[in-house]
């Protein structure tokens, strides 16, 4: 199919003043617009009947594919209004070749990026009332795929669905950002080699929820996964990824071995750190070398990253074997201004010599 999208506004909008309310306070993921993108896929036919239509439910036979065994990709960003009335996105060409990386561990039929940005251009056109224009809020897209086929056989399923929707939020911290206390699961992992860590799919959140109330039970506000054959190296925070930041102003990352997420936000910051002279190793990093580099003042700041909260400093570690606190347990300088930095060409306020931001409207 061409990039064809047939259109069928919503014929019962949210009301002005309803919408306006809704969008002083939209906090994260609860409020969402009037529309939403679908297309879909059959075997031999290839994807077709891409619709912008009103925002409803997807009507699922109880023998769907996708609800039995889990082949569901989604993606993550979002749409800034910029100061002068504009809206653009942030590397949205990087989400779309993610999504066909997902949809390949997955064994799913991969979306062709020219359509996975035709319906976020699509979307965000018919829904540009709901950007919000206040400070940090912006408009969350989220892209998805299951496998629609009605069929109860474990193999790749022959159907598929893709959606967008797109959801109205805040600013991720108010009042100022706020450094988090992670907690260390010793008894669950999120990903082995050969798993699908490196795959944005819902079950590599669903596996993530029991550590994360153990987290919640232990007061701390993530889990950090350490890698699952050692369960001695950092994996990432299941959402986030992570860095440290040294005293000689090195920054340190996990590598990219398959059991963690290729983070946009990951990679866009080392491109701004390098570009800063900084020196970055993308190297294994143990529990000891964090918890002694904390204690001795070698590990300065350490700060997680990722499309929703875009910096977050981490303050507390807190696991069996004891807790610890990043210098002060506050926000380094340089957590501060990669925060600023990547933040300002988000929203248009610097110059983007790296063609991250692409405008839409
Ligand atoms: C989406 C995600 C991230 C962050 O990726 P960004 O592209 O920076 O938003 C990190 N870890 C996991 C597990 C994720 O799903």
């Amino acid at each position: 199919m061409g990039d064809q999208f047939e259109i069928h506004p919503n014929p019962h909008p949210v009301a002005r003043a309803e919408r306006e309310a809704l969008l002083a306070n939209p906090g994260f993921g609860r409020v969402f617009t009037d529309h939403m993108v679908t297309i879909k896929y059959a075997e031999g036919k290839g994807w077709y009947d891409a619709r912008v239509e009103a925002r409803g439910p997807l009507p699922l036979d109880p023998a769907t594919a996708v609800l039995h065994y889990a082949q569901e990709i989604f993606e993550g960003l979002k749409a800034y209004q910029l100061a002068d009335g504009g809206v653009s996105l942030f590397r949205a060409d990087a989400n779309a070749a993610r999504f066909v990386d997902s949809a390949q561990r997955m064994a799913m039929a991969p979306l062709p990026p020219e359509l996975f940005l035709g319906a976020i251009r699509e979307l965000v056109t018919i829904d540009r009332d709901w950007i919000p224009g206040t400070e940090e809020a912006s408009l969350y897209l989220r892209p998805f795929q299951i496998a629609s086929e009605v069929f109860l056989g474990v193999r790749p399923a022959k159907e598929y669905i893709f959606c967008v929707i797109a959801s109205p939020v805040g600013a991720y911290f108010t009042g100022g950002v706020k450094p988090v206390s992670l907690w260390v699961s010793s008894e669950y992992t999120r990903a082995a080699p050969g798993g699908t860590g490196a795959a944005k799919c819902g079950g590599n959140y669903a596996a993530s929820l029991a550590p994360m109330v153990e987290a919640a039970e232990k007061g701390c506000d993530q889990v950090v996964f350490l890698d699952a054959v050692e369960r001695k190296y950092v994996d990432e925070l299941g959402g986030m990824n992570v860095f440290l930041v040294l005293d000689d102003g090195t920054l340190v990352t996990p590598p990219l071995t398959g059991t963690i997420l290729p983070g946009i936000t990951r990679d866009s910051l080392m491109t701004l750190a390098r570009a800063d002279g900084r020196a970055i190793e993308e190297r294994p990093i143990s529990m000891d070398e964090w918890r002694e580099g904390a204690l001795s003042g070698r590990v300065v700041e350490s700060f997680a990253c990722g499309t929703a909260a875009v910096v977050t400093p981490i303050g507390t570690i807190r696991s069996e074997a004891g807790d610890f606190t990043i210098a002060d347990g506050g926000t380094g300088p340089v957590t501060d201004s990669l925060r600023k930095r990547i933040l300002d060409i988000q929203w248009g306020r610097a110059a983007d010599p790296y063609g991250w931001t692409s405008r839409l409207l």
